[in-house]
Order: C-alpha cells, then structure tokens, then sequence
C-alpha cells in the first residue's frame, strides 16, 4: 500500500459514494469519525476530507486506509487531495501567532487600551492586513479567517487582560497576556515592533519570508514575532554579506574566530574549516529596518555561540555573552570549593 498515492478519479467516485449513502452512513460504513481539521470542497459542497481521501485508496490501492493509519492533516489528508487537484479548508482557523497579537495589541494600546468594536475602520483595516501576512497557509483559513468580527473579539480580549480592566476578562489564550505585558513593559520598543512588521507586510518584503522558515525556528525567541526573526535571519544567511564580512576582517589583519567565544573552525578543524564563521545581524529587531545591512552590523559567531544568543530573549550582544563565558569559565573550570571561586572569577573578568 501507498499512502497517499490517490488519483482525482479514485477521490471522485469516494465522493459519489459519499453523495449516494449520505454523510452519517458513509462514515459509518468506513469507521471514520467526522472531520476536525479540513473540509474538502466540492462543487459547493463540503465532504469529510480524511474520510474521503481514506476510502479513495480502495479504488487505487485495493482497500480503504484504516483512520488510524493515517492523518487528516496537511502532512497527509488534506495534502493528497491538494495535490489531486481538489480545495481543501480548515474547520477551524489557526490560533493568533505573536506576529499576529502584536498587531492588535498596538491597536488596543492607541485606543487607550481599551476594545474596538468590527466597525470601526482600524479593525477593517487590520482585518485587511492579517489577510496579507504570510504566516497561515491559505488551506490552513476557512472563511472566517481574521475577519472584523474576530479582530474586535480579539481586541477585547488584550482589553479585559490589561491590570487596569475591572471586569472578567473575556476569552483569550496565554499568549495574549504575554503579548500584552511586553507593551505594558516596553511600549516604545514594542510599538516600533508592530510598526516594522506593518511596513514589512504593505512594502511586500516581508511577504515570501515566514511560511518556508516554519518548524525551524523552534529554537529562536523573538519576542519580536516570526517575520521580523525571519528577516533576521536571511541577513545573516547572505552569502555575499558574509564573504564581504569575512573579507574585510581579513583585510584588517583579523581572524575568523568566534567574536564570543574566540573558537576558530581553522584551528580545530584544519582545511576542512578553513574560512568558516557565521554571521550574526547585532542591531535589535526592533531597531532594524528596511535599509541595507552594514558589515558593521555583523559579528563573527560559531554555531554554538550563534544558537546560545538566539535561544532566549533578550538576546546578548556577542560582548555579553563572550562576558558570560570568561565568567563561567571562572567559576566552573578552575575552582574545586567556593573559597576561591570569588578570587579567581575576578581573575576571569581581568583576562
Ligand atoms: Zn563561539
Ligand atoms: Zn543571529
């Protein structure tokens, strides 16, 4: 058996099935419970897609996949029917990302933290925007996807979080409040945030970034939001950025070690190494616009040192954490009782 190997016929007579027996029976028949995730459309009507794309191996395959063998997902349901040419759409919408939150929590906060009702032009407006945002993939978005009604739900929700609201708070996940104490934090920072993200979104530039760095930012905090992280990140992956850097600290009479942790991939590595170093982008996201990246703006970091800074927010500055290290290895490498440890983390400090 092949998963997922189903052709538009075999998904067309699941379809006819499913037509001719009606919904309750169809699933019935096969063991399938109705859809969570996705509805595949067709010809204005909706079908179970997991069920419909299960039962389509019977016509391809010789028997229908068993639910349990499979998921409705987009790694397998919802992505065969895609790809035999039918429209799927999720039952219900993503959750708000950061991204997402930041935007209409600097909305509540120029409404003097207080909610917006679905007619008010600014919900319209961000309604608009979250449209445009390349975080949620368009078959992840049923109809309702961020529309005013939502957007204002979700205003309310920052709202009754604020310490000041008196009320009950209405719905609204962890994130929201997490979001909202970061405005309440850093307003100014926080705000220029949102406007990046805004500017990135209306310019286009941050459009293509965000869907294809999904799952491989896991280890990054940015309480900045993906796209901002995203465009991070392909300033530092800029292979002429990075041999222009490179070339200049050369010219200077410099070398390639680790600008944190003086690890030199040459040293340890021989020519295998030989001219490797990463770049790390050191002016905040929340600083860095759409202008051009200076070379003054990148650091020399290894890998390690590179994935330690990103780890958790606020990120150090490669000087930070190069201060960390020497601290470090102050304390742990070279003192057996704590009767010294005072004596030779100053010493640390002083190399
Ligand atoms: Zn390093
Ligand atoms: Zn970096």
């Amino acid at each position: 058996m092949r998963k997922g190997a189903i052709t538009r016929d075999a998904v067309l007579k699941a379809i006819a099935e499913y037509d001719e027996l009606g919904r309750a029976r169809f699933l019935a028949k096969y063991r399938f419970s109705e859809a969570r995730s996705y509805l595949l459309l067709h010809e204005g009507r909706e079908y179970d897609s997991k069920a419909i794309a299960g039962v389509a191996h019977m016509w391809d395959q010789g028997r229908a996949l068993l639910p349990e063998e499979f998921s409705g997902g987009k790694e397998h349901a919802a992505a065969w029917l895609k790809r035999a040419g039918f429209e799927v759409r999720a039952v219900k919408n993503p959750d708000w990302t950061r991204d997402e939150i930041i935007l209409a929590c600097h909305l509540v906060m120029t409404n003097g933290w207080k909610g917006l009702d679905a007619n008010d032009p600014r919900v319209i407006e961000l309604s608009g925007l979250l449209h445009l945002m390349p975080i949620h993939a368009e078959a992840d978005r049923n109809e309702k996807f961020r529309n005013p009604n939502g957007v204002a739900r979700k205003t309310f929700d920052i709202a009754t979080r604020h310490p000041d609201y008196r009320g009950k708070p209405t719905n609204g996940g962890a994130l929201d409040v997490e979001v909202l104490h970061e405005f309440l934090a850093r307003p100014a920072e926080m705000s220029k945030t949102a406007r990046l993200i805004r500017q990135g979104i209306t310019t286009g530039d941050l459009q293509a970034l965000a869907l294809e760095d999904e799952g491989d930012l896991d280890d990054y905090s940015a309480p900045e939001g993906r796209l901002l992280m995203s465009r991070h990140r392909r300033r530092e992956r800029n292979k002429g950025l990075r041999k222009k850097k490179i070339a200049a600290v050369l010219r200077q009479g410099g070398t390639l070690a680790c600008e944190a942790c003086g690890f030199d991939f040459e040293e340890v590595y021989g020519d295998r190494g030989s001219g490797y170093i990463e770049c790390h982008h050191v002016v905040p996201l929340h600083e860095a616009g759409e202008g051009r990246t200076k070379l003054s703006d990148l650091a020399l970091i290894c890998a390690n040192c590179h994935r330690m800074i990103h780890r958790c927010a606020p990120w150090p500055t490669p000087k930070e954490l190069r201060h960390l290290i020497q601290t470090r290895r102050g304390t742990v490498t070279r003192v057996p009782d704590q009767q010294s440890a005072k004596v030779t983390h100053h010493a640390a400090d002083g190399e």
